[in-house]
């Protein structure tokens, strides 16, 4: 890892288009930056949309990548990848083409108006939880094992793993 360098985890989730597709794309694009480098990716996983209108089921993967981008660059590399996929953000939780949410940076806890860290709703949900867990078993959120956390999460049930239509 680079001096400075930091590894973060990134949530993605689709539920609009070839979101199968759509989420290889982010992947890549996410990566394809000098200062991103892909370290980890976790199964995808299909969930049952939580919060917002009746919507169509999503696709969810978690990356971890080393970074050394500051967290709002960060922020704004994975709003850039969102843009490239055409995101219009309509309804707040409702379907959309991609999402990219910075779950944790390193162990920086931030807390201002354009971004939040750790995610302040990753720690109670399983489509973000259990694909980290299953990418790295010994993941810890802010200081509790995610492994544990998916567990508990109330979406878990509604959880599978997508291997293809
Ligand atoms: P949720 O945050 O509940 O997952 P969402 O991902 O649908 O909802 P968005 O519309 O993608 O919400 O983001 C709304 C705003 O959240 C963004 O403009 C961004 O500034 C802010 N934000 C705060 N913390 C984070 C974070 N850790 N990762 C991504 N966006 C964040
Ligand atoms: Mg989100
Ligand atoms: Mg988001």
């Amino acid at each position: 890892m680079n001096a400075g360098a930091v590894t973060a985890v990134l949530a993605l989730g689709s539920n609009l288009g070839e979101s199968r597709d759509t989420l290889s794309d982010a992947v890549a694009q996410l990566a394809d930056h000098p200062g991103v480098r892909l370290q980890a990716v976790s199964p995808v996983v299909r969930t049952r949309p939580v919060g917002g209108p009746d919507q169509p089921d999503y696709l969810n993967l978690v990356i971890s990548v080393e970074t050394d981008l500051a967290p709002h660059d960060l922020l704004a590399h994975c709003q850039a990848v969102e843009n490239a996929h055409h995101r219009v953000r309509e309804v707040r939780w409702g379907p959309r083409t991609l999402d990219v949410d910075i779950i944790t940076y390193g162990d920086t806890v931030l807390d201002d108006e354009t971004l939040t860290l750790p995610h302040p709703r990753a720690s109670t949900r399983a489509f973000v939880l259990q694909p980290w867990a299953w990418m790295d078993p010994g993941a810890v959120l802010s200081g509790t094992p995610v492994a544990e956390l998916a567990a508990k999460a109330e979406d878990l049930p509604g959880l599978e793993i997508f291997e293809g239509d």
